[in-house]
């Protein structure tokens, strides 16, 4: 005779369990969603145009940063290459020169129009007319996006599906503030290139902000779609952009080879992780063979 089944009864405790691992799936991916949203899609495709990628690929990584309060893609891609233009030089819109405060935030509340000139600086991007469309009024169409989506997911999925989204949002709108700060104070990292601003490499950022923290390489190559260029040196949206090429989701990824590395404007400091690698020590020693004089700046050993 077989047993009678018996009822399967939830426990508050159980129920509790289920809450807290569903908030922390969905914190997980959408804190990789929203954060690639910024690095792959803000930062180097659209700012940097590093690699190219198709229209439905671009906005699926866009959406991400926009639903993680960052802005009109246009506005940010113009205080970014502000920022590259004017790297710790008293235009620059967010250097930590100018105070720590004024890095992380207070940037954002006195803007000059003339450095953050959104039509000069992204023209490219408001071709497009979903981002003119994304840059037009104030922060209200951006506002109502953020607030419309989780309100949306409470609405679907629950509240927890809807406040880990929240959270992992917030988490995101931090990196790009944080990352301003603190890869421009030499102190906190090193320096692979010699470069006139104080753009450092810090590892600790490079981990929460998807590898956007060997952010010294990226200001010597602002058009690489690759900042972590040691073997150390984890970048974890390069990594994405490469699954992308093997799926044949993105291409024309720039990449600065061993000789323009050597070759760089910014010298390669001798003491730096890249200065004995392979292919590297192989381009200095053609470079020597040459005569070449813009080695013995950057590498004197
Ligand atoms: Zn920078
Ligand atoms: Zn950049």
């Amino acid at each position: 005779m077989t047993e009678p089944s018996r009822p399967v009864i939830v426990t508050s405790r159980n129920g509790a369990g289920i809450e807290l691992v569903t908030f922390l799936i969905v914190l997980f991916f959408s804190y990789y969603w929203h954060g690639l949203g910024v690095t792959v899609g803000y930062h180097r495709l659209l700012s940097h145009r590093s690699f190219r990628c198709p229209k439905i690929v671009e906005y699926f990584w866009v959406l991400g940063g926009y639903l993680a309060l960052e802005g009109s893609p246009a506005w940010w891609a113009a205080v970014h290459r502000a920022h590259h233009k004017h790297a710790d030089t008293p235009d620059d819109p967010h250097s930590p020169r100018d105070g720590y405060k004024h890095s992380y935030f207070k940037w954002m509340f006195k803007q000059d129009p003339h450095i953050i000139d959104v039509p000069t600086l992204s023209p490219d991007i408001l071709r497009d007319p979903v981002y003119r469309i994304l840059d037009t009024g104030d922060d209200a169409l951006l506002l109502v996006a953020n607030i419309g989506y989780r309100v949306a997911l409470y609405f679907l999925f629950g509240w927890q599906v809807a406040l880990a989204s929240l959270v992992a949002g917030l988490m995101i709108l931090q990196l790009p503030l944080i990352l301003n700060l603190f890869c421009h104070i030499p102190r906190l990292g090193y320096k692979n290139f010699d470069t006139v601003n104080d753009a450092v490499n810090v590892w600790w950022v490079a981990v929460i902000a998807g590898g956007e923290g060997w952010h010294n390489n990226h200001h010597a190559f602002p058009s690489s779609a690759r900042h972590g260029l040691a073997k150390n040196e984890f970048d974890l949206t390069w990594t994405i952009i490469q699954i992308q090429r093997f799926l044949g989701l993105s291409s024309h990824a720039y990449l600065p080879s061993a000789d323009a590395i050597v070759d760089s404007p910014e010298a390669l400091l001798p003491f730096s992780p890249l200065a004995n690698n392979a292919e590297i020590l192989k381009a200095r020693a053609k470079r020597r063979a040459k005569g070449h004089k813009k080695l013995l700046v950057g590498l004197t050993n």
